[in-house]
């Protein structure tokens, strides 16, 4: 069975390392190109998109695909609308992998809102020291803020760096740890966290963090994604296709 894993996260590189043992299962791991160093992956990788979701469903037939999981990070929503696009046209089953959202409790100050634009004018007029976790292409809309002092951690280097006067950068991949970002947000004097609901653990850390120390949180909502099958951990991932097997072996006997 050859399935093409639409990756960019940790859980598409963990489905492609549970399928590398079993032969039955042929996995391709499809990422994007955005990340300068992207990690090794456990099957083989192609990279650069495919012009669309009509590129895709082209791929589809070409690569006689037979399954599609949609792994990638739940804000990636132009891929996830190809994906169900393209497995509609081509009729290959699509399987989306997503992780839950991140739930408020009880202690949380969250402020949350739809875009980064939102999310800069939550930081309001006065000077703040805000910490900023976002992915580099995103941060443009904090120039408009310049007021502001900005620690921004992202996987790869912020260039150019963003037009204000004050600002730190970290490049960094998760995860990272609850007492690690509780220092960092503590040595920079943080008082304000701008994230994304990107929902998983490895991430999770700062907001832990941000808890913890009594700072608010300007979180960026998830944008709506298509309404596909979906399950939320690598296991189920492999008991839908060990499901999937049965079933094509069952109809070629
Ligand atoms: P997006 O806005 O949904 O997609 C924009 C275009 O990028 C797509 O139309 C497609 O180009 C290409 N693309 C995206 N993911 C791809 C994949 N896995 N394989 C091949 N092409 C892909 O995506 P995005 O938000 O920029 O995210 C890009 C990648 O980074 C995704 O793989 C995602 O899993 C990962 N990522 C995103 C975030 C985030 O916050 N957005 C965070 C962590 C990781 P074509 O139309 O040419 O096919």
């Amino acid at each position: 069975m050859r399935i093409l894993i639409l990756g960019g996260t940790a859980e598409a590189r963990a489905l492609a390392q549970a399928l590398a043992g079993r032969s039955e299962f042929e996995a391709i791991v499809s990422l994007a190109g955005r990340t300068a160093e992207p990690l090794p992956q456990a099957a083989p990788v192609i990279s650069g998109g495919f012009g669309g979701a009509e590129g895709l469903a082209r791929y589809l037939r070409n690569e006689n695909i037979d399954v599609l999981i949609d792994a990638t990070h739940p804000f990636a929503a132009a891929i996830s609308a190809n994906a169900l696009k393209a497995a509609g046209s081509t009729n290959v089953k699509l399987l989306a992998l997503r992780r839950p959202p991140w739930e408020k409790v009880a202690c949380d100050n969250w402020i949350e809102v739809e875009s980064v634009a939102q999310a800069v004018q939550a930081l309001g007029e006065t000077p703040k020291r805000v910490f900023v976790a976002l992915g580099r292409n995103e941060l443009q809309p904090f120039a408009g803020a310049p007021q502001h002092f900005y620690l921004v951690r992202s996987v790869d280097p912020v260039d150019p760096p963003l037009a204000v006067p004050d600002a730190v950068y970290i490049a960094a991949r998760g995860p990272f740890g609850e007492a690690e970002d509780r220092d960092l947000l503590a040595r920079h004097n943080i008082e304000m966290i701008v994230a994304k609901n990107s929902g998983g653990q490895a991430t999770y850390s700062k907001i832990a963090a941000a808890r913890a120390l009594g700072l608010p949180v300007v979180m960026l909502k998830r944008p709506a994604l298509p309404d596909v099958t979906s399950v939320a951990t690598v296991e189920e991932v492999v008991d839908f296709l060990d499901h999937a097997l049965t079933l094509s072996t069952a109809r070629g006997v």
